[in-house]
């Protein structure tokens, strides 16, 4: 393949979802049909861009506002994608409250997904039951939780029933400020999840080198081309014929990174070691190989010796780390 691989996180104008959880600022919204026949062109068209990109390889992550996989064109835009030889991953992070059928259509070689476990807003047993699902087909996927302190119990059940292979991951519950959890919540959750500490204290970025913007991009419904979720400045248009000019290294402009989408592109950190396939579904390979290495050699115990030792409370709405 002629040109560079290419990972790329679309989130299409698409902000609605079937669930309402409390910790969501996007719960309860309503897309008007205006809106779904837009992100649905919007997303017709970026599939079509994908299938001409023969000469590179492509990993497609969407990460949407809202629930995606709840409507037809995103099933059928991920089922195409998988199809196509040059897209070695599309991926999609989810609550995971669909029917199941029309995975039949996917590659699942090349089909992941990013799930979150709400507990308020569906029953253990039915999201276990999809993950069941998915392993019948061996579709990588990842699982996580919102760390709020309510949610300890369904942690425990998801990591007892879970196999254990699946990497079962906690984003850091942020709005409550930063002395939220005592020592010994931080100690259940480290337990759980080798890489808790980062998400929860984020990484102090600004200068350091971040793969977005040259080999990783956030693309909006239009093209628009940012080199990642929160940084605003736009680089270019996916859609330009000449947009590879765009693409080059670029050390990150923000004080602080704290969503896993994010400094899962920061080199030193070496997770695209880590996650290998499965970095675009958060899918840790060998999560309690991870966590016996966390001390003091293992990546573990690297990613907490990146990150930084601040927190801020409130995280803003394009920060978000409980998408689906
Ligand atoms: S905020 Fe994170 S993802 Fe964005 S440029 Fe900085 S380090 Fe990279
Ligand atoms: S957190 Fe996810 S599942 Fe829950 S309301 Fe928000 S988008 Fe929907």
């Amino acid at each position: 393949m002629a040109g560079a691989p290419l990972d790329i996180l679309y989130r299409g104008p698409l902000a609605s979802c079937n669930y309402a959880c409390p910790y969501c600022p996007f719960a309860k919204r309503r897309d008007s049909r205006e809106t779904l026949r837009r992100d649905a062109e919007q997303l017709a068209r970026f599939v079509d861009w994908a299938g001409g990109q023969t000469q590179r390889s492509l990993g497609i992550l969407f990460t949407p506002w809202g629930e995606a996989l709840i409507r037809p064109a995103y099933r059928s835009a991920m089922a195409a994608l998988s199809r196509m030889p040059h897209v070695r991953r599309v991926a999609a992070q989810t609550n995971l409250s669909w029917p199941t059928g029309w995975l039949d259509g996917c590659d699942p070689e090349r089909v992941a997904f990013w799930c979150t476990f709400h507990p308020g807003e569906t029953p253990l047993d039915r999201f276990l039951g999809r993950c069941a699902e998915l392993d019948a087909r061996g579709i990588s996927y990842s699982v996580g939780i919102v760390g709020k302190r309510e949610h300890f119990d369904a942690l425990a059940a998801l990591r007892q029933r879970l196999r254990p292979e699946i990497y079962l991951w906690v984003n850091a519950y942020r709005d409550e400020g930063a002395t939220y959890y005592g020592p010994d919540e931080l100690a259940l959750l480290r337990a759980v999840d080798p890489l808790f500490d980062l998400n929860r204290t984020g990484i102090r970025s600004r200068g350091r080198a971040c793969a977005t913007g040259e080999s990783v991009v956030s693309v909006d419904g239009d093209g628009e081309v940012r080199r990642c979720h929160v940084v605003p400045a736009r680089i270019g248009n996916l859609y330009d014929p000449d947009f590879d000019a765009a693409l080059k290294p670029r050390p990150c402009p923000l004080a602080q990174c704290r969503c896993h989408i994010g400094y899962a592109h920061m080199p030193h950190l070496g997770f695209r070691e880590l996650f290998g396939p499965g970095l675009l579904e958060r899918a840790l390979p060998h999560p309690a190989a991870t966590l016996n290495a966390g001390g003091a050699t293992g990546p573990a115990g690297r990613a907490r010796r990146s990150s930084s030792a601040t927190q801020s409370a409130t995280p803003s709405a394009a920060m978000r780390s409980t998408p689906s």
